[in-house]
């Protein structure tokens, strides 16, 4: 397996530095030829005449392209408008196919289901390379029903670009055209073509954590209950101009999803300050802000070089989200690629977003380095590859920025924890390290009104009890042994009870109430089982041995709530039930009804 580039300047150059190619492909006539297309700016006649020009010279090849956002040539970033690469397959065993599908937002899963009908059957198809025009489109379903091809074949590919964004991105192969709203593919196979991939991120999350309140597919409509707009405005200073899908392209939003960090950025704000995404998001779930990290992206491309080395691949393909040219900017972008042109020829594009299968799913990355690497036969050596590279130092500008981004995570991580301190200090009694009082009550209202609402059945608790406990007369333990004694009491009480919630695996909270009055609150615990903790409870601290007061006992009373009652009435009549275990005599448990 071979690949040739041509980085085109000028066409007729080109035409001259493809005869060596013409002259190998007669030689060879079992050789398979493919060619990739890329363009950064479209001119449709341009592109046109380049397509006619390889059908000419080299009738049997195929050939599949897109619009980009800038192409990789040897592993830089090229400056040229079209890039033109030449993949030669020698083993007689390789076999590929391009195929090329519209679609629109409606009939894009019957198209998928099509697609994948069309996969499955050419069994001989060991990998799946896609060229997609999916800018605006919701691509979740597609890639999931695309997924259930057989597990064992690869998918990777890139979303066309296109940088004015009333054009079109575009799609093309031969035979087929120019296509505005659809998907080419690349299929390759045979019995010893090798595909390994990888994929890179770099992005690290920044500054506090947020809530996505609202989100519907690829609209993002409330970050923290705020719409989304006024969030990127206040902590970005991100203003809605032509600049804005620039601006907001390296600063994706990052949360994690069955393992995987999904990074997602903001391209068109609407009208109500909701956003449109790059790609479908989730609501409900806990995420921030982030920024690339330039030594964290190095050092993943340093180690990933290393394993794609191992593979020893003949070609490798790279699709690199367009905000990591806008991150590193046109003079250090090729950091990234670079590495990998010194294990085999890398060519690529800079795109709008980038497709993977990871553990049998497909998915659509943002801001991610996706990588092919490819093989016909054993692995290759290559003498080439330096295994430190890229060099880890920083330009200026670049390290000027990573030390605010050090900055802003130390302060943060600083305020988080100060944070969770005072928020931990604000429901915690002091002396007893279990909730305060306005906590526990805090708890058996909110316990209590999820027993009571239906609605939502998932977070519905069945029961809710409670055990109020007392200390009999310890005034006298006051009063003989003196207060610190009293205190140490208290504490002692208080690690029973702590170890009843620990051992509770969250089903029971335990607070002081009172001096040394405390209250338990049982949630999806039978009131047999409440009093059988209750009964213990009694027992264990009437067998517990203070060294100058000695034993002591307590009182509890329990009781269960009833449907519909609010939560002062249960603690009202668990109040009672303690009493009436004093005025029965002390150390007992009683139970109200
Ligand atoms: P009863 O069996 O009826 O509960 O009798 P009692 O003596 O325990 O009476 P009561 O509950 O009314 O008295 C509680 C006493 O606990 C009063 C108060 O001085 C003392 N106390 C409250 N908080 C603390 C504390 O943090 N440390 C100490 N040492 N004593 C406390
Ligand atoms: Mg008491
Ligand atoms: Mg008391």
């Amino acid at each position: 397996m071979k690949q040739y580039q041509y980085d085109v300047s000028n066409f007729n150059k080109f035409k001259e530095e493809t005869q060596e190619l013409k002259k190998l492909a007669m030689e060879n006539p079992g050789y398979k030829l493919v060619f990739q297309i890329f363009v950064f700016s479209f001119v449709e006649k341009e592109v046109k005449e380049l397509c006619e020009y390889i059908e000419d010279e080299f009738p049997e090849a195929g050939y599949f392209g897109c619009s980009t956002n800038g192409n990789i040539y040897n592993g830089c970033m090229s400056s040229n408008n079209i890039l033109v690469t030449c993949t030669i397959f020698e083993d007689s065993s390789s076999i590929y196919d391009i195929a090329q599908y519209s679609f629109n937002q409606e009939n894009m899963g019957e198209v998928a289901n099509r697609i994948k009908e069309d996969i499955e059957n050419r069994p001989w198809i060991k990998s799946v390379e896609l060229l997609i025009t999916n800018r605006g489109l919701t691509v979740t379903d597609f890639c999931r029903t695309l997924q259930k091809i057989p597990q064992d074949i690869c998918v990777f590919g890139g979303g066309a670009f296109e940088e004015n964004r009333s054009m079109p991105t575009i799609v093309f192969s031969k035979g087929n055209g120019f296509c505005t709203s659809g998907v080419v593919f690349l299929w390759t196979g045979g019995e010893n073509l090798h595909t390994y991939t990888e994929y890179f991120t770099g992005w690290k999350p920044l500054g506090v954590e947020m809530m996505i309140t609202k989100a519907d597919r690829a609209i993002l409509y409330e970050i923290n209950n705020e719409p989304a707009f006024d969030i990127y405005s206040r902590y970005l200073d991100i203003k809605n101009d032509e600049n804005f899908f620039y601006n907001t392209l390296e600063f994706p939003i990052l949360y994690r999803n069955n393992g995987i960090d999904v990074l997602r950025a903001p391209t068109e704000v609407n009208p109500d300050g909701s956003f449109r995404m790059s790609a479908d998001v989730d609501s409900g779930v806990k995420a921030r802000l982030s920024y690339g990290d330039p030594e964290t992206i190095l050092d993943n491309v340093r180690w990933g070089a290393r394993r794609v080395n191992k593979f020893g691949p003949e070609v490798i393909k790279v699709y690199s989200c367009a905000a990591r040219k806008t991150f590193w900017g046109e003079d250090e972008i090729s950091r990234e690629t670079k590495p990998f042109n010194s294990i085999c020829p890398t060519s690529g594009f800079y795109t709008s977003g980038e497709y993977l299968r990871t553990n049998g799913f497909i998915n659509r990355h943002n801001v991610t380095l996706v990588i092919s690497a490819t093989r016909e036969g054993a692995a290759k050596k290559t003498n080439k590859f330096n295994e430190n590279y890229p060099e880890a130092e920083l330009s200026h500008k670049v390290s000027i920025i990573n030390r605010f981004a050090t900055f802003i995570e130390a302060s943060t991580d600083e305020l988080r924890k100060a944070n969770e301190k005072l928020e931990k200090m604000a429901i915690t009694d002091g002396m007893t390290e279990l909730y305060n009082r306005m906590e526990i009550q805090r708890r058996i209202n909110e316990a209590i009104e999820m027993y009571n609402s239906k609605e939502n059945a998932v977070k519905n608790i069945d029961s809710v009890s409670l055990i109020m406990l007392d200390i009999d007369n310890f005034k006298n333990v006051n009063d003989e042994y003196g207060h610190h004694e009293g205190d140490l009491v208290i504490k002692g009480l208080s690690k029973l009870l702590i170890d009843v919630m620990e051992k509770s695996r969250g089903r029971i909270s335990v607070g002081r109430w009172g001096g040394e009055e405390f209250m338990i609150l049982l949630t999806d615990i039978s009131l047999k089982d409440t009093l059988s903790i209750a009964e213990g409870l009694r027992k264990d601290f009437s067998e517990k041995k203070f060294k100058e007061s000695g034993g002591h006992t307590m009182s509890l009373g329990v009781s269960i709530v009833k449907p519909g009652e609010c939560g002062d009435c249960l603690t009202r009549r668990v109040d009672e039930a303690l009493y009436i275990a004093k005025d029965q005599g002390k150390n007992k448990v009683v139970y109200k009804e």
